[in-house]
């Protein structure tokens, strides 16, 4: 490349820079101001129950009278508005939290309403959507049936006549996820589950709450979910968690999650925590400012990126209430690209290309960027997708603005000197 194509490039990268930073200023103000009122209600938790150095110390063996494990698990109740949490070290992803919900509920005959689509991939095994998931709900003779979202919400009138006296649980996906759907607010949730509840107070309301904790100032708990579960590599382990998941809600129903999780009869008394408490309190309290971080970084991504002519989804300054950032190439060696650079800027295996490869349970290669502390972690920043049209690659996570701000502009850099943008 000639120097001066160089120096045409750097002045580009730095007036789009100053735009995008100017355009989204006051966003960032809105996103301090969720941050400050979540992080006043962990804060406060915290010192109601007194947390202390020794509920770091951890158990070993049954992990009875694990006092730490207790502590940790009244504050996030108290954090997500709940009677109850389970939050534990064995639950080894959001997928496993869930599929403790489904399972702690539900029983041979009874049905799972899922009313916002066809939920996460990984659930279609678990539920037995498709062929193959051994043990999975339908396995068990417990049948699900799934309403679709009508123009981006909840089909509230639909739902309410699909309920049947075999329907045991309605599950609502907050984010939204990898599908071509919007998130949805707390407070759409909120008047779905009230519409519900009145006409059908017996059923449980699930919430999978992933990707969403702590974006808004309320939690799905403050809002009448009876049940939600999450993963502690996403939003509320801010990072530092290295494995677990929580379930928040009505007592009876972690109650239930949590024999499902160790076995009848023994429930929540038995769990040992060995190291794992200090990181647990530490990204709980880390958790508001962190996602606030990938939110700012979400942010920055889609306004520059829409700059430059590629999709964003969702738009800049659309209202947000999950972490993920859809991004759409319409190129493929565009999306290749892009994630590489993303992959060649972050702080683990800065050095290794990721490549299209095959994936199980995808038809079409996927490519990878995922230079994390934590294997998977996606509050991490992590650009990943299908190789296929429209060339929709996911971008979120970031554990500081500033990194994900550093990466997206080598990202573009690169993409201008093969000139691809
Ligand atoms: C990530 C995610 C899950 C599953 O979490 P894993 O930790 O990957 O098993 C479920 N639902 C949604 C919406 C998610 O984003």
């Amino acid at each position: 490349m000639m120097i001066n194509e160089k120096i045409v490039i750097e002045q580009r990268l730095s007036d789009l820079m100053e735009k995008a930073m100017r355009d989204i200023l006051p966003l960032f103000q809105r996103i301090e101001a969720v941050e400050e009122e979540n992080q006043r209600r962990v804060l406060e938790s915290f010192r109601r129950h007194k947390v202390s150095d020794a509920h770091f110390q951890g158990t070993t063996g049954y992990g009875y009278d694990d006092f730490g494990r207790e502590t940790l698990e009244a504050v996030y109740a108290d954090v997500f508005g709940a009677e109850s949490a389970l939050v534990r070290p064995q639950i080894m992803s959001g997928t496993h939290a869930i599929t403790l919900a489904l399972f702690g509920v539900l029983r041979p005959d009874d049905e799972l309403l899922y009313i916002t689509g066809r939920p996460y991939d990984t659930l279609e095994g678990v539920i037995g959507l498709r062929p193959g998931g051994d043990g999975s709900l339908a396995d068990f003779g417990i049948t699900c049936r799934v309403i679709e979202l009508e123009d981006g919400k909840i089909d509230i009138a639909r739902v309410n006549q699909a309920i049947t006296s075999q329907t045991k649980m309605v599950a609502i996906q907050r984010s939204r996820g990898y599908a071509c759907r919007p998130s949805l607010s707390i407070n759409h949730i909120k008047e779905a589950i009230k519409a519900i509840k009145d006409d059908h107070p017996h059923v449980c309301l699930f919430i999978d709450n992933c990707y969403g904790e702590f974006v808004e100032d309320r939690e799905p708990t403050h809002v009448g979910a009876d049940l939600v579960a999450g993963s502690l590599i996403k939003n509320p382990g801010a990072g530092l968690v290295p494995s677990g998941g929580y379930l928040v809600g009505r007592k009876k129903w972690v109650d239930k999650a949590a024999e499902r999780l160790s076995a009848p009869g023994l429930g929540k008394e038995v769990g040992p925590t060995g190291d794992a408490l200090k990181p647990m309190f530490q990204g709980l309290f880390l958790a508001p400012h962190t996602t606030a971080e990938a939110l700012k970084g979400a942010v920055f991504a889609s306004r520059i990126l829409e700059e430059v002519g590629l999709l964003a989804e969702p738009k800049w300054n659309d209202p947000r209430t999950d972490l993920v950032q859809s991004i759409i190439f319409h190129d493929r060696e565009r999306m290749i690209a892009f994630c590489q650079a993303i992959q060649a800027t972050s702080p683990v295996n800065a050095h290794v290309l990721p490549v299209p490869s095959p994936m199980p349970g995808y038809d079409d290669e996927v490519i990878m960027a995922s230079g994390t502390f934590v294997q998977g972690s996606s509050i991490e920043l992590t650009a990943d997708g299908p190789l296929r049209p429209p060339y929709m690659a996911f971008v979120q996570g970031g554990l500081t603005f500033i990194h994900v701000k550093l990466a997206v502009m080598n990202a573009l850099k690169v993409l201008m000197e093969k000139q691809l943008v």
